[in-house]
């Protein structure tokens, strides 16, 4: 008997087939609304319109309001007879759609043009809302109830950092009990292989600044004052070699080691080395590193990246100007078990051990990085439920390289999370013509279906 025999699937899955054209209007619909949280556009309308759609589906819902922010839409759809309870995170808020001159359809219109909507937001991350939406309608409309009950947290600032993601999750914390967690990202690798991402890198963000004069004066006076520049250019030098390895003491002592699963994990993901060179337009990666090494530095190894530097004349011709301040905005990717907190005094002791006690610092984010244990039930339901929907072996991410805020979910609540969805390559996610292909929704949403039966149906 297959699982979805056996799990009486084959009914949802009909009625997902059968309403394909809904989710598809309803995705149309979210994306029609504009939701920048960057820059503060239309996002209490698409947060009271998110709460309406579960609100149909017959979810107790409230809009949380933020101390500073938009509201969080939370939702519950409890069932008493059910053992399992799933949390579901997604965010309604979606990156600025400029330059709006390279779109071949306006941003906000979601156009369907060859088995795809085109729209801001459409894949990043309207489409895993519309889907998580269409699988639960599915259960309800053909048995009348969920196999788990639900809880759906869905953020307005996700895009910008979730500067307020932990100030609601303190609040509800008490109420977000359950027993794992699905993710707002996920969905097909390249060559249409289904992937599960299991944690996401932390992040410290910090911008340095260092001032050596009270004014940028005349640069004949570098032959008797410090430069900022050359200051801060000497101290920066300090954190890494040129093999991209961190030199601030400390800073590797509470990195957790792979356990032997996600090895065999990282070894088993597939990684066209030769593309990804020519994509990024490199001759090497650091350090030599290829095959395993090369993906375990994506997965797990923590970064010093020099994301801007600014200081005296970058204009045309020239100006010989001694600046009288130089600064640099740093993105440190963290990995398990490293604290922000811990390693932003490592970072400032550092400074202070090599004669740079008075270069400024100022942290602008701090998350912790995620990662929820291979061997979790979740993980394992996942697996077997993308094989059943797809038909392939899926591929398993110990981690993505990118950061997000999964930690609050799998530290903060306790809940094994699993990034998994309708997602595609090639969508254009941040970038100018997103788009979802329908096929992929359709897909994805049964997926999710799979899970929640599935995880319903666990015993331990
Ligand atoms: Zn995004």
């Amino acid at each position: 008997m297959s699982q979805a025999q056996e799990l009486d699937l084959e009914r949802v899955y009909a009625h997902i087939d059968a309403h394909g054209d809904e989710i598809v209007e309803r995705l149309r619909t979210l994306c029609r609304q504009p939701s920048v949280s960057a820059q503060g556009l239309g996002l209490e309308e698409m947060a009271r319109l998110v709460r309406r759609m579960l609100d149909e589906l017959g979810f107790q819902t409230e809009l949380v309001p933020l101390e500073d922010g938009p509201p969080v839409v939370y939702g519950e759809l409890l069932n008493p007879n059910a053992k399992k309870t799933l949390v579901i995170y997604n965010h309604y808020d979606v990156q600025p759609p400029e330059p709006l001159e390279l779109w071949e359809s306006d941003p906000w219109a979601a156009e369907v043009r060859d088995g795809k909507v085109y729209a801001r937001g459409a894949a990043d991350n309207k489409a895993n809302i519309a889907s998580r939406l269409a699988a639960i309608e599915a259960f309800l409309k053909t048995r009348g109830e969920v196999p788990c009950s639900i809880k759906w947290v869905i953020e307005g600032e996700e895009e910008i950092g979730s500067p307020h993601l932990r100030e609601f999750i303190e609040r509800y914390k008490g109420r977000l009990k359950g027993d794992g967690a699905i993710w707002e990202f996920g969905g097909l690798d390249y060559g249409d292989v289904p992937g599960i991402t299991l944690g996401l890198k932390g992040m410290l963000y910090v911008e340095l600044r260092v001032q050596t004069l009270g004014r940028d004066a005349h640069s004949a006076n570098a032959a008797i004052v410090e430069s900022p520049v050359w200051r801060l250019i000497r101290a920066l030098s300090t954190l890494q070699d040129g093999e991209g390895r961190i030199l601030v003491e400390g800073w590797y002592d509470d990195v957790r080691d792979f356990t032997p699963e996600e090895l065999e994990a990282l070894e088993r993901e597939p990684l066209d080395e030769e593309q990804l060179k020519r994509d990024l337009g490199v001759p090497r990666f650091l350090r030599g590193m290829t095959g395993l090494e090369l993906k375990k530095a994506l997965a797990g190894a923590p970064t010093a990246n020099l994301a801007g530097l600014w200081a005296g004349y970058t204009g045309r011709g020239h100006k010989t100007v001694l600046p009288k301040e130089a600064h640099a905005k740093m993105d440190f990717r963290l990995v398990p078990d490293q604290d922000p907190q811990k390693l932003k005094a490592l970072l400032r002791q550092h400074l202070e051990r090599h004669g740079f006690g008075d270069v400024e610092l100022t942290i602008q984010a701090e998350t912790p990085a995620a990662r929820t244990p291979i061997t979790a039930p979740i993980v394992q339901v996942a697996r077997e439920t993308a094989r059943e929907v797809f038909q392939k072996e899926p591929n398993v991410h110990v981690s993505s390289g990118g950061s997000g805020p999964m930690y609050h979910f799998t530290t903060v609540l306790g809940l094994p999370t699993v990034a998994i969805g309708c997602n595609h390559p090639y969508s254009n996610t941040h970038a100018p013509n997103e788009n979802q292909r329908i096929d992929v929704l359709v897909q994805g949403t049964k997926w999710i279906a799979a899970v929640i039966a599935r995880f319903g149906a666990l015993t331990a």
